[in-house]
């Protein structure tokens, strides 16, 4: 067993890669099922026991419709939540169902598959550094403190953790320093969806197109004249619901899991900077009051409610947006409204910019046609400071604005495949993964 020293001690070095990927979210998965496929020996960190981040254990679904081409990671991910479950597919809104238990399967197979390693209940807390390369990561384990070797490393926490242990720049929020609105999800089971759908329908609510079929989706928005906000402010009179609690509610069918719906929402609007540990704490604490409330207000007054009890909650909480990488290129929303095209593309967006912001409500733009989309740059992923660094998914290089429209699930899984792929060429040419042309990786 090899040791090293560190600070005034010495520490296990628990193995050595080609490629870490610190956190195993969609971005992350992709980028080392990308690694991994190309014959790097990858190990993907990661602080939960699942592999989906966001998408699994903060239980985001489904994934938003991306009419771009997609990478050969996102293909193979719905070819493998197809395996497990009935469908992922309806013709009408684009979106890519899946249950969070189908989703950290099938990316814990393909990964597998590929003889990737995963450690999971790992938790990245510091990094030894020399002369702008990262040596090795140090974790918090079951073990105690371990360290990893490796020779590139992928950023794939969210929060941009380990590109800011680099001391690289990073920035987060809007210009007030507001991050986007987070959630505490949570599904329920023992709903008769049928006849909620009916009663959404009977209400002219005209929010979902899905009219029939398997898949409903349901929603209301205080003060946007959605059908369903007088009983929500029955609620309210009655003492049931606050006020705060009809901020923003949505709800999607599961595949696989009749009867059951999973939720958008509470919105946890007190929580307007996301980077304080203590406050994404007590935000923790406030969305699980308001769940609560939510759930005996569904039970109590929404027709299809009546038998239905809440099933599962989010043992992560939802992060939309936090600490941003400044890499080489900042992505803007002017790349948005130009649809910018770059010699380094890596990955296609499509999705609006969405911002669900803590101060100013909703905040959109407009919406593509079909068809239209920007480009990312490999630069957006890296940085001018450390050579063997990547960062990847939703805390890459571009404004507030425009990470609103990155963040979605089939971008982040795009970004991480070419991330993945630039390690791996990395490799081969002995190039630092700051110096490769990302043309080179079309
Ligand atoms: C409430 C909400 C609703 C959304 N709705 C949709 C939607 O309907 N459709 C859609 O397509 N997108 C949606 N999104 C956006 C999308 O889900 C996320 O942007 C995307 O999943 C982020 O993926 P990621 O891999 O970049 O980060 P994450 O999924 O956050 O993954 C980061 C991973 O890193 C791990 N990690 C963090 N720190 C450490 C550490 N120190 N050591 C080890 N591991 C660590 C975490 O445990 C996690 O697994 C939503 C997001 C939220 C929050």
């Amino acid at each position: 067993m090899e040791l090293i020293p560190y600070h005034d001690k010495t520490i296990m070095v628990l193995g050595e890669y080609d490629t870490v990927v610190i956190g195993g979210g969609l971005a992350g998965t992709s980028a080392a099922i990308s690694a991994a496929r190309g014959k790097n020996s990858t190990l993907i960190v990661e602080k939960q026991i699942a592999l989906g981040g966001t998408a699994t254990n903060a239980l985001v679904s489904p994934m938003m419709p991306s009419y771009v081409k997609h990478e050969q990671n996102f293909h193979e991910i719905e070819e493998a939540l197809k395996k497990y479950q009935a469908d992922t597919r309806e013709e009408v809104t684009g979106y890519i169902w899946f249950n969070k238990e189908t989703m950290a399967r099938a990316l814990e197979d393909i990964y597998i598959r590929y003889d990737g390693e995963i450690l999971y209940d790992a938790t990245l807390v510091d990094i030894i550094l020399e002369q702008q390369i990262i040596k090795a990561v140090v974790l918090v384990t079951m073990e105690g403190l371990v360290a990893v070797r490796g020779r590139q490393f992928i950023d794939a926490t969210g929060d941009a953790i380990l590109t800011r242990l680099a001391g690289i720049n990073v920035t987060s929020g809007d210009e007030d320093g507001n991050n986007q609105m987070s959630s505490l999800r949570f599904e329920m089971a023992g709903i008769d969806v049928g006849k909620y759908r009916e009663y959404c329908l009977s209400l002219k609510d005209e929010f979902s197109p899905l009219i029939n079929g398997y898949y409903f989706e349901s929603a209301m928005v205080k003060g946007k004249s959605f059908k369903l906000e007088p009983i929500f402010e029955k609620g309210v009179k009655d003492g049931i619901l606050k006020e705060e609690d009809l901020r923003y509610y949505q709800c999607f069918s599961l595949p696989s899991k009749e009867g059951c719906m999973t939720f958008n929402c509470p919105h946890i609007g007190s929580l307007k900077n996301n980077t304080s540990a203590l406050a994404r704490s007590k935000a923790i604490v406030e969305g699980r009051q308001m769940i609560s409330r939510l759930v005996t207000f569904l039970k109590g007054y929404m027709p299809g409610f009546e038998r239905a009890y809440l099933s599962n909650e989010a043992s992560m909480l939802g992060i939309r947006e936090s600490y941003r990488l400044v890499g080489k290129y900042v992505l803007t929303e002017e790349d948005y409204i130009n649809r910018a095209r770059f010699e380094d593309a890596i990955a296609k967006g499509d999705w609006y910019i969405d911002v669900h912001s803590a101060s100013k409500g909703l905040v959109h733009k407009d919406k593509f046609i079909k068809g239209e989309y920007y480009e990312i740059p490999y630069r957006s992923l890296v940085n001018e400071l450390v050579k063997n660094l990547i960062t990847v998914g939703r805390c890459i290089s571009t404004t507030f604005l425009m990470q609103a429209s990155i963040r979605i699930q089939p971008t982040v899984i795009d970004m991480g495949d070419a991330a993945g792929r630039a390690c791996v060429y990395g490799k081969e040419k002995n190039i630092e993964l700051t110096d490769i042309n990302g043309a080179h990786l079309k």
